[in-house]
């Protein structure tokens, strides 16, 4: 409460009162114990890439995998992306940290396609600050050479955040990633504040309908709206439409109705190890939810 974070800030010597809200306690607390973990963490190989897939409505066969990045450290036990994605932003790690998700999940692609797997894409989660930097087109570029992949295989996932973010960097990195024929994805849409004019004039590629909406999607006429929307603007744009936390056939059928091109959650799988991927994908090669295109 408020009265213990003043005294805090004062008992820590500062000259002034500081208002801390919890989630700023939360978030400085996290900065400080998480951060020299989580630089350990990249070198040691506590890190590795959970994979979920995305099941393509249409065909119904697998659309994609979505790479998410996981952390196990020693002590304190698995460490959500939620609490170190962001510190990993406010340390200036997040540039390592996306530079090796990309890496380990094109490899991890490379190695499915050579075992005979047919998964059209990866998707890899990039945050905003990654494309402030010049360098990022060809580190991308050099990734996909390095295993082999087509521009095509790579799926970027960016949030609504990036598209304010016009500054000469983030604009050459989008234009250059999409001009390459890398797909960009705008991840959790309906959440941010982006324009329509704005998304319109994006390279962007596919919408990924925020799983706030998904959640509500039986219950508040509201979040259906707004799914509907995003569907219908999609279809319209020419992008591609992912529902994200499917987690029940009242809303996969709701989504299918609108003709939502691909669903993902738990209603299909919840993120898998690569190994768990691999007989998730064998277990699903002749059922309808996620069948295997034979070679
Ligand atoms: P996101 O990219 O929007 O990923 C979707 C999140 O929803 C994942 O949480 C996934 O596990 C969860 N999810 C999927 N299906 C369901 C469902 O049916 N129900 C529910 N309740 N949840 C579902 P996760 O893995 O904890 O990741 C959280 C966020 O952390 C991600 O949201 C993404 O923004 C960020 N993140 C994860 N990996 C990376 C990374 O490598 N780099 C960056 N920059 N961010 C990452
Ligand atoms: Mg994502
Ligand atoms: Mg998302
Ligand atoms: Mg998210």
């Amino acid at each position: 409460n408020c009265e213990t974070a003043m005294f805090g800030a004062k008992a820590a010597g500062r000259a002034n009162y500081h208002f801390f809200s919890p989630e700023m306690n939360a978030a400085n607390r996290d900065r400080l114990e998480l951060g020299v973990a989580l630089r350990e963490a990249l070198a040691d190989g506590q890190l590795s890439l959970a994979f979920q897939p995305q099941i393509d409505r249409n065909s119904e066969e697998i659309y994609g995998v979505e790479a998410l990045a996981r952390w196990t450290h020693p002590q304190l036990g698995p460490v959500g992306p939620d609490r170190f994605i962001p510190v990993a932003e406010q340390i200036g790690m997040i540039e390592d940290i996306g530079l090796w998700a990309l890496r380990t999940a094109c490899a991890q692609l490379a190695h499915w396609r050579a075992a005979g797997r047919h998964i059209p894409a990866v998707s890899v989660n990039i945050s905003a600050q990654q494309f402030r930097n010049g360098a990022f087109c060809a580190q991308v570029g050099e990734t996909l050479a390095a295993h082999g992949l087509a521009p095509s295989d790579l799926t970027i996932e960016i949030t609504e955040s990036l598209m304010l973010d016009q500054t000469a960097a983030v604009t050459a990195n989008t234009d250059a990633l999409s001009k390459m024929g890398v797909n960009l994805s705008m991840d959790d849409f309906g959440t941010g504040f982006s324009s329509l004019s704005l998304i319109a004039r994006l390279p962007v590629k596919e919408l990924k309908i925020d799983r706030a909406f998904i959640d509500r999607l039986e219950s508040d006429a509201g979040a259906q709206a707004v799914a509907t929307a995003i569907i219908c603007m999609g279809q319209s744009l020419n992008m591609r439409v992912v529902a994200e936390g499917v987690e029940t056939d009242a809303q996969r059928r709701f989504l299918d109705a609108l003709g939502c091109d691909a669903q993902q959650g738990y209603l299909y799988s919840r993120p898998l190890t690569a190994q768990a991927m691999d007989d998730w994908l064998d277990a699903n090669a002749h059922s309808p939810a996620g069948r295997r295109r034979r070679a």
